[in-house]
């Protein structure tokens, strides 16, 4: 049996990375579930249909041929043959990707999608992080974290990330998409049974410590 690792998180609470690098200390599998989001907010980009057209969203579902690496030292982004592993950090995929995730046929496809590849990992664990892991997507998984940090580290974090645009730009940027996100689901209090893990006062190193200790106590 796959051991399932719960993690949600505002954007720039360094979920992503904390999660890929816990996974590779547990030997685990690793899916990142915003790149699924991303990668259809990509693709209607890519196509150019209406992106603030729910039904138009939901048409293009059938032609969207999705995959992802799970393993940590193999991560990449597919959609069809192209490999968009970059693309979909790009602003204006950003910019669009909360409305393409809070159309309901859009998460319930979604939840499916990650369902299936968590059923098909082959790994002892898989640490699976996003915004509805805890609450939707996993809420059984023995496991459950929600990686916090305080507004400002996460706008600091984010904006080192993207080296280069202008610092405000990318707090505003931040803050819109979590607000718009946390109009469709509630990441920023942790469930019951969920352990928070604030990171505000750790470094990285410090953080992938927090989450593997917590799941080797939880496992071992
Ligand atoms: O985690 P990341 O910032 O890459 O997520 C991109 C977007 O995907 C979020 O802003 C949110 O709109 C959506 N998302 C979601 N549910 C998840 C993961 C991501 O709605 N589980």
């Amino acid at each position: 049996m796959t051991v399932v690792v719960a993690v949600d998180g505002p954007a720039g609470s360094g979920k992503s990375s904390v999660s890929k690098a816990a996974a590779r200390m547990l030997g685990y599998a690793y899916l990142d579930t915003g790149a699924a989001y991303r990668a259809l907010a990509w693709h209607v980009l890519e196509v150019g249909v209406d992106t603030l057209d729910p039904g138009d969203i939901v048409d293009e579902l059938d032609r969207f041929e999705y995959s992802i690496g799970t393993d940590p030292d193999n991560y990449f982004v597919r959609v069809g043959a192209d490999v968009i592993t970059h693309d979909i950090r790009e602003p204006r995929v950003t910019a669009i990707v909360s409305s393409v995730a809070r159309v309901p046929e859009v998460r319930q496809y979604m939840v499916e999608l990650f369902r299936s590849i968590i059923r098909a990992s082959d790994k002892a664990g898989i640490i699976v992080e996003g915004r509805d892991i805890t609450t939707v997507v996993a809420p059984d998984a023995p496991v459950r974290i929600l990686l916090t940090a305080s507004e400002e580290a996460r706008m600091g974090r984010r904006s080192a990330e993207l080296a280069g645009i202008d610092a405000s730009v990318t707090a505003k940027a931040l803050t819109d998409r979590d607000a718009q996100d946390s109009r469709v689901v509630d990441f920023m209090n942790a469930a019951d049974g969920v352990t928070t893990i604030d990171s505000t006062d750790l470094d990285f190193d410090q953080t992938v410590e927090a989450v593997v200790s917590l799941v080797t106590s939880v496992v071992e």
